[in-house]
């Protein structure tokens, strides 16, 4: 059976025999929705009215003082309800799950944002919901799982293999393949096997288009360059795919982690330790080793730390249409602490990746120069990871006694 989806040599659908006819059924509903000028007025309109989009696209004003160069756009996803772009992709699946007639969703989620933002989608369309989460992820992220359960998911902990987000994927695909009449996966960002990664591009591609025509409104005039943070590539996409056919630079930036030559890190395309391979369903750049055993991956940001990347992405890395680059944790704590002070705007620890790239190239562009950057997310979730970067005396006399009270 031949299926569509690929990015030159990426992507495509590696599935099990018995996933096909769901899948099959999914790509109808997907290029139905595709073909129906009238999904995008809904999806549109349910974002508005949900989400408040358009989300602002707000000039910053002291960080372009700051470095002296190009003028600094920021693309405030941020705004979106849950406090993300995941936001885009899960109210975009829920409209076609009840294309579908289906009544339960599932999902993976790692640091539990996606998990999260799917239950809030759930609720709000009165679907079953089913989270999959490795079990280090629920303990480490209990202020989600709280969340995920209150909003009426049911959290599974998943306890095979090495217990995190890879390990929940797998887990989604075998609840999927018993369970293929009554249910749908939302898969969390523009991976896996086709149609994911063009449909979860596709409903991120609300981003680009705003960002597009609000530069053109407020300055009259296209971006030189546009940076994003990439984990599984979906908010990069997003913006990306306002500027495909422009002359704009579009610069991904990735986990440099602890440092590209200390391996622990989950640059993919913008170092040398990823190579091709076909694991999860699709084809894509991936840190393995020798024998094709997933490497571990190291991020200050949760959302970062991903062994795979879109294959759209590895395409366009691979005919030279985007520029991939790292920014390590610390840069990265520094990039956040200048826009916050700066500006007043707390980026989450993905988003502050794309800002540290931008940061770097930003004083040697001129005054005439326009960048954007995507803030894909708020940082106040980060406030544990954050607090102990600045390894801040208070905040540890806090948990201390926090800690105390219930040992009490
Ligand atoms: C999940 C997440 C990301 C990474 O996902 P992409 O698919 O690469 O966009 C980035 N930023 C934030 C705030 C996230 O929550």
């Amino acid at each position: 059976m031949k299926h569509r989806g690929y990015y030159g040599s990426f992507g495509g659908a590696f599935l099990p025999e018995i996933l096909i006819p769901t899948f099959d059924e999914l790509v109808a509903a997907y290029e139905n929705a595709r073909n129906d000028p009238a999904f995008w007025n809904q999806y549109q309109q349910l974002m508005a009215e949900y989400s408040g989009r358009p989300t602002p696209l707000t000039f910053a004003a002291n960080l372009t003082r700051h470095f002296g160069g190009a003028k600094i756009y920021i693309k405030r996803e941020d705004l979106n309800h849950t406090g993300a772009h995941k936001a885009n992709n899960v109210m975009g699946q829920g409209l076609l799950v009840q294309k579908m007639g289906k009544k339960r969703v599932i999902a993976e989620t790692g640091a539990g944002q996606h998990g999260a933002a799917c239950a809030t989608m759930a609720a709000k369309f009165g679907f079953d919901c089913t989270i999959y989460m490795g079990e280090k992820d629920v303990m480490r992220q209990r202020p989600n799982v709280f969340w995920m359960e209150q909003l009426g998911a049911q959290v599974v902990p998943v306890t095979d293999g090495t217990k995190i987000l890879k390990d929940a994927i797998n887990q989604t695909f075998r609840d999927w393949v018993t369970h293929m009449d009554t249910t749908h996966y939302v898969l969390g960002t523009a991976c896996g096997p086709h149609p994911f990664p063009e449909m979860v591009a596709w409903f991120q591609s609300i981003i680009g288009k705003e960002a597009r025509q609000q530069i053109l409104e407020q300055e009259g005039r296209l971006p030189h360059k546009v940076y994003a943070c990439v984990g599984g590539g979906s908010n990069a996409l997003g913006l990306f795919s306002g500027f495909m056919d422009d002359p704009v630079d579009l610069v991904g930036v990735e986990a440099g982690g602890k440092g590209i030559d200390t391996g622990q890190h989950a640059a993919r395309l913008s170092s040398e330790d990823a190579s091709p391979g076909i694991a999860q369903g699709y084809k894509t750049f991936f840190l393995q080793d020798n024998d094709g055993q997933m490497k571990e991956t190291h991020s200050i940001s949760a959302g970062l730390d991903y062994v795979g990347v879109s294959p759209i992405l590895a395409h366009m890395h691979e005919i030279k249409k985007a520029r991939f680059e790292s920014a390590t944790d610390t840069e990265v704590v520094d990039a956040l602490k200048l826009t916050i002070k700066t500006e007043g705007i707390i980026p989450a620890l993905e988003s502050a990746h794309a800002f540290a790239g931008a940061f770097r190239e930003a004083s040697d562009l001129s005054g005439d120069q326009i960048i954007i950057i995507n803030q894909s997310g708020r940082g106040d979730k980060d406030i544990f990871t954050v607090a102990e970067a600045l390894n801040d005396p208070e905040w540890k006399t806090f948990i201390q006694k926090k800690a105390a009270q219930y040992h009490a």
